[in-house]
């Protein structure tokens, strides 16, 4: 579903930022996959580019067999519309529009009748457990209530992957394991869930952790082999 081959990213400047280092990395079809690492490691602009958010400098990136390069802002808004859907820990939603109206706004970018958004907006809440706050604005709404419009909202459009930056940074414990359990479900129907956080609690409730480190994907520890080990901390400290 998603493959990355030796993908580079620098942020241009006096000082150009490399921030995104040969990465290689392959997501299957219907995983269930956090990205961790600390803060400034260069998880969200993996993420971005996962999302086709931004390019990257060098290297291949493939989503769902597309070669994902120089793409036109039409065709990269194609793609992101009928395949991704994005949840952030900000949760992003318009303060002056209603739970309702938030999770029906795709839709209205797609030429759907004001009718039939509603209708297909109020399911998705429904299916959030939100129904009852579908007139509520969103500065009248707890944390993990916003959070559950935002995945709504992610919903609608029916994508098949779901990028997630931080969506539990702005939660307590309790509310962050049950929009985990939410991800957890939405992941049970066959979507490929990727979520960046820098929670090992988590992490621990995806199926695979994949580290991030200075911009470089760190090997899983089983592959660490005396061989490439040498490499490792020959490449730590130069
Ligand atoms: P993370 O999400 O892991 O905290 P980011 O991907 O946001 O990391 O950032 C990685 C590095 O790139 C940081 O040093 C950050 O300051 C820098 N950075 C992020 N976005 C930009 C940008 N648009 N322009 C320049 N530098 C950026
Ligand atoms: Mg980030």
């Amino acid at each position: 579903m998603i493959d990355l081959k030796n993908v580079n990213k620098s942020y241009p400047g006096a000082v150009p930022l490399h921030v995104l280092k040969d990465v290689n990395l392959q997501i299957e079809k219907g995983e269930l996959v956090s990205i961790m690492g600390a803060s400034g490691s260069g998880k969200s602009t993996l993420l971005n580019i996962l999302g086709i958010l931004d390019n990257y400098d060098s290297g291949e990136y493939h989503l769902d067999g597309i070669l994902i390069r120089n793409l036109t802002e039409n065709k990269a808004a194609d793609l992101r519309n009928y395949l991704i859907g994005f949840v952030f820990q900000s949760f992003n939603l318009i303060n002056y529009k209603n739970a309702l109206e938030n999770v029906a706004l795709p839709l209205f970018y797609r030429g759907i009748s004001r009718k039939k958004r509603n209708a297909l907006a109020m399911e998705q809440l429904e299916r959030m457990g939100m129904s009852d706050r579908a007139t509520h604005l969103p500065g009248e709404l707890s944390g993990g209530q916003k959070q559950r419009v935002a995945i709504a909202r992610a919903l609608i459009t029916n994508p098949s992957i779901i990028l997630a930056d931080e969506p539990t940074g702005a939660l307590d414990s309790k509310t962050s394991k049950e929009v985990m359990e939410v991800f957890r479900n939405l992941n049970e129907e066959g979507r490929t869930i990727v979520i960046v956080t820098h929670d090992p609690g988590v992490g621990e409730q995806t199926n695979r952790v994949i580290r991030i480190s200075d911009g470089r994907i760190a090997l899983p520890d089983s592959t660490i082999t005396a061989a490439n080990q040498s490499d490792i901390i020959t490449s730590a400290h130069p």
